[in-house]
Parts: C-alpha cells; structure tokens; sequence
C-alpha cells in the first residue's frame, strides 16, 4: 500500500446499547479504491460517516493525512460524502449546486465558474445544464452533479455511500464505468460502501468485508474471491461449493481426503489453505467455474462425483448447473461456459470432476 491517507485504528461505537462496531481497524492507501461491503446492519454506513466527521466514534483513533480526526468537525476533513438518496439542494441550480462549497470556502467567482465547469466536462454533462434545476435530470445525471459537488473542492478522500443503488442496470454500469476512469484520472482515495458484490469486485483495489461491527478479511478481489479467510466470505462473494474434508497437517501443506471421493487424498498447498484455518467445519472450497463434466478419462488428481442433474439455467454468457450429489446436503454448483449447447438434461446421471490442489481450504 501506498502511504496511508486514512488510518483507523480501534475504533469503537456505540448507539445507546448497541454496538455497531467493536474495534475496527482500516489503513487506505493515497489513491486507493477500497469498498465496504457485509450483510446489512454490520456497520458499513456508520464506519463512513465516522470517516466523514459525521458521527463521532465512542473509542479508537482515527487519523486522516497524518492528522487526528478526534473534534474535527466534517466540513474541516479533506473528505467528502456522496450518498445513497440524492442530497442536492432542489431549489438551487446545478452550478449552484456544484459550486456550494467553493462559495463557502470564498473561492473567487471567475476561479468557481472554471471549476464547475471543468467539473462538468469530467462528469459528461453539457454546459447547458449549469441552469438547469434537479428535477430536471435523470437520476444518473442528478447522481453526476452530486459527485462533481463532492469532488469540486479537490477532497483527499471521497466517501460514497451505495451512489449507485438506485439507478436501473445500464445506467449502473455505466456510472460505474466512469466511477473507475475518473478515479484512476483524479488520484483522489474512494472509499464505497456497497451492496453489490459484483461491483465492489469491478471497481475496487482492496475490498473490506464487515460482519457483525467486525472486520473479518481485507484483501484484493483476488483475494476475496479465491482466499477466503472463512467460509462467511466465501459465501458472501460469488457462487460457492463447500465439500466436507478432513485436514492433516503434512510436511508441503495440508493432506485432505474426501469421504465423497473414493480415491480422493491430496495435498493442498499452503497458499490454498486459509491461515484462519480451524478445526471446526474444515471445507474445500470448490468454484462453480473450475468444475466440468465429466465423459471420457479422468485427468490426473482428478476428484470425481458421481450425480444427478437437478436443475440447469441459463444465464447468457454462461449455463449453470445444479447436481445433486448421493451424501452431500446441499447441489453442488458448476458455472459453464456458453449455452447454444447445452452437454447435460435435467435428470440426467453425470459425473463431475475437479482438481482439488486448485480449491482452498478453510473452515467456518
Ligand atoms: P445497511 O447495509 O443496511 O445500510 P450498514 O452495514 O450500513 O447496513 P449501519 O447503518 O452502519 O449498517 O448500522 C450498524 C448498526 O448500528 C445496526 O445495528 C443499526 O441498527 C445500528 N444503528 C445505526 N445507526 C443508528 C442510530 N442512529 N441509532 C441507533 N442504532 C443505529
């Protein structure tokens, strides 16, 4: 990471009796991308109006560009919200409401309209909409203006809370597009509070998962999506099988074997093994996308499952299958390419094959 523009370390809230985060600990990098994501009521949203000013914490230290943040109110802080609901001032116009901060902050006139319109111009929107009031946009332009306001001021840190979640599809990806092109061109730190998993994957450079008020991995969407540390993230990203193995320690790693799998004993390399690892529930952790039917050969350390289709759906780009699998509580799910041809029928007796020194290891 590069030198940290946020560090939080310990911090602590409460509302009355409840406990909305219990110590959480966060560095950001200058110019990072990070997203916040975990179930709803873990904490996402108060962590960022703490980061903001908007909240104080109860405990722990939160420093922003090497500074204490403890009583400095939000407006002092070099970072700015942009939240869930649009907040744009609906009597004000866009220049209006683009230029609130540089009028309070006494920028002069000239210098203002230069911003605010080159404001503009990084957000796509035309120059005639300077006059134009917020009703008369869309909801993806308004959900623009509201970003060229917070990042008119040239903020260190832009804080944003779910901006895309009440747009329809397209316009979500292509907001999001241009999420990711203006923070490469602007160097500014984004953090994002999101729902969309698949969006904090896009977009960010290190995701933080949050369950309960605690922080329970940090990592690359590599990381998340391939090394989870336990299987409450695996699951909370992507599609997931989990088949139940038991773990031995072994000189290279770790020697799993498979009640399911009949010739199954293999051993997993350490970087496949989650370092939270315990013996409680120990799983390997089997993406649907690594997972293939099965009709001639097995290849070599090859683990094979004999079962039965139960259902298939197709996605566009891909086809998904659902197997049940004699022994296994829950269908394990494949991901395959394309779906003008479909290699299986519901109903059909198949066997799957995987290889398991590419699965990961971990446990509950
Ligand atoms: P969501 O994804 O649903 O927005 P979140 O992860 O952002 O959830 P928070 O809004 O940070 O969660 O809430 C964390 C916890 O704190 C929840 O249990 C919530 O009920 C509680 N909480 C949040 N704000 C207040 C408040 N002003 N007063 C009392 N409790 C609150």
């Amino acid at each position: 990471m590069t030198s940290p523009i946020i560090d939080a370390s310990g911090i602590v809230k409460d509302y009355g009796a409840v406990r909305a985060l219990h110590g959480v600990s966060l560095q950001i990098g200058t110019g990072e991308f990070v997203a916040l994501v975990g179930p709803s009521g873990c904490g996402k949203t108060t962590l960022l109006k703490i980061l903001a000013g908007f909240e104080d914490p109860t405990g722990g230290r939160l420093e922003i560009q090497g500074r204490d943040m403890h009583g400095v109110p939000a407006a002092s802080r070099p970072t700015r919200m942009v939240f869930q609901k649009l907040a744009l001032f609906p009597h004000k116009t866009v220049a209006e409401n683009i230029g609130f901060s540089l009028k309070l902050q006494k920028v002069e006139k000239a210098e203002a309209e230069r911003r605010i319109r080159a404001m503009l111009d990084l957000m796509h929107l035309k120059p005639d909409y300077l006059e134009r009031y917020p009703a008369q946009l869309s909801g993806g332009e308004q959900q623009r203006v509201a970003l060229a306001r917070a990042l008119v001021s040239q903020p260190g840190v832009l804080l944003l809370d779910e901006p895309m979640s009440a747009l329809d599809a397209k316009l979500k990806k292509s907001l999001q597009a241009e999420l990711k092109k203006l923070h490469r061109e602007l160097g500014t730190s984004f953090v994002l509070v999101t729902h969309d998993l698949e969006e904090a994957m896009m977009l960010a450079d290190r995701i933080c998962v949050m369950r309960s008020g605690h922080v329970v991995q940090v990592g690359t969407p590599t990381d998340i999506y391939y090394r989870p540390a336990n299987m409450f993230v695996a699951g909370f990203i992507g599609e997931t099988n989990f088949l139940p193995v038991t773990a031995t320690a072994s000189g290279e790693g770790m020697d799993v074997v498979s009640p399911l799998v009949a010739a199954g004993k293999t051993t997993i390399a350490p970087e496949h093994v989650s370092p939270s690892l315990s013996t409680n529930g120990t799983a390997l952790l089997v993406r649907p996308e690594t997972i293939r039917f099965v009709r001639g050969d097995a290849a070599p350390g090859e683990w094979l499952l004999d079962g039965q289709v139960e259902e298939h759906f197709i996605k566009g780009a891909s086809t998904q299958y659902r197997i049940r699998i004699h022994g296994l509580d829950a269908a394990v799910i494949m991901d395959l390419p394309g779906s003008i041809v479909l290699p299986a029928i519901v109903g059909e007796a198949v066997r799957i094959g995987f290889d398991p020194a590419q699965a990961f290891l971990l446990s509950e």
